[in-house]
């Protein structure tokens, strides 16, 4: 795959840049990571990546869950990552993955406190992730969200993503097009990579709480400002019952990867109109447009790269 990294200092080809296969973050997982955007704005010669801050915030926050104490400084982590996107010089949409791990230490054991810290991170265009122009086909997946006293699902940590991947082969395998992962107590946590809304039949947009084991994305936080500055609709963060998905007017996804994609069917039941639904589909239009600096009122949240 074409694409750009920085690793152990310096920026190099994708292709070049291998971790150790004694690093703890191939034996065990041990690492945190981020996804995240950047919109190639043409008329403006530039890219904007989308919340750049508040990924490195949260992975920074990932990193104190697994004792990792070095490359904290958000400020040098976004100079990294502009740096990066100049370097890649990809004049089209690219995505973003930063990933903060546990490298190889002397001997052998699983301690997080005796394997040294690295960073690394690479950049490689990237168009749609879920089907954009169609609403997805969803099911409720068999594997549950990995429970906060396992490994904690607010922490986006490498390992967890098995839990993920489980979750999203199973989906695709049964034919679907993504699935709904429930929490150990059975109620909706989110997407194998995604948060989950639904709107209800009062017309009020719905999602579980940050404490159902879900991680707390920054695309569900952007859905959340917009709907209640842009759209005037109430939001409600709670606990939500899977049948409830079954009876809503609309139901999406959202996440940097998959944006706003609604669920036209879950298990086999239509979603309101089986079609994009009014809400879903405004989101959808806002998100485009903020995600790009399009969006009065929300230029902060991209930062700009000029590209040389
Ligand atoms: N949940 C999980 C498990 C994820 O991997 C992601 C993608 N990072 C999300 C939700 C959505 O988070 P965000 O909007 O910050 O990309």
């Amino acid at each position: 795959m074409q694409g750009t990294a920085y690793f152990d200092g310096e920026f190099i080809d994708l292709r070049e840049a291998k971790v150790s296969v004694r690093s703890h973050a191939f034996n065990y997982g041990i690492s945190v990571f981020e996804g995240i955007r950047g919109y190639w704005v043409e008329a403006a010669g530039e890219v904007r990546i989308f919340r750049l801050e508040d990924h490195l915030r949260r992975m920074v926050s990932s990193a104190k869950l697994l004792q990792m104490n070095d490359f904290q400084d958000v400020e040098w982590l976004t100079q990294t990552c502009c740096d990066l996107i100049r370097r890649g010089d990809f004049r089209e949409n690219v995505y973003l993955r930063p990933i903060l791990y546990k490298d190889a230490p002397d001997g052998l054991g699983v301690r997080l406190d005796r394997a040294p810290d690295a960073f690394l991170a690479y950049l490689f265009p990237q168009g749609d992730y879920v089907p954009a122009d169609r609403p997805l086909r969803v099911g409720v997946g068999s594997w549950r969200r990995l429970d906060d006293n396992a490994i904690p699902a607010r922490g986006k940590i490498g390992g967890a993503y098995v839990n993920a991947a489980l979750a999203k082969t199973e989906a695709v395998q049964r034919g679907y097009d993504e699935c709904v992962m429930l929490t150990q107590a059975g109620t909706v946590a989110e997407g194998s990579t995604e948060n989950i809304f639904l709107v209800d039949q009062s017309g009020k947009l719905v999602t579980p709480t940050t404490t159902d084991d879900i991680l707390v994305g920054i695309t569900r936080d952007t859905v959340m400002h917009l709907a209640r500055q842009e759209l005037d609709l109430e939001v409600e963060e709670r606990v939500v019952d899977r049948s409830e998905l079954y009876r809503a007017s609309e139901v999406f996804l959202c996440g940097t990867g998959a944006e706003i994609a609604a669920a036209g069917e879950i298990d086999e039941r239509q979603v309101g109109t089986g079609k994009i639904g009014p809400v879903t589909q405004r989101l959808r239009e806002l998100y485009a447009e903020a995600v790009r600096g399009q969006l009065a009122g929300y230029e902060e949240w991209n930062t700009r790269v000029t590209l040389p």
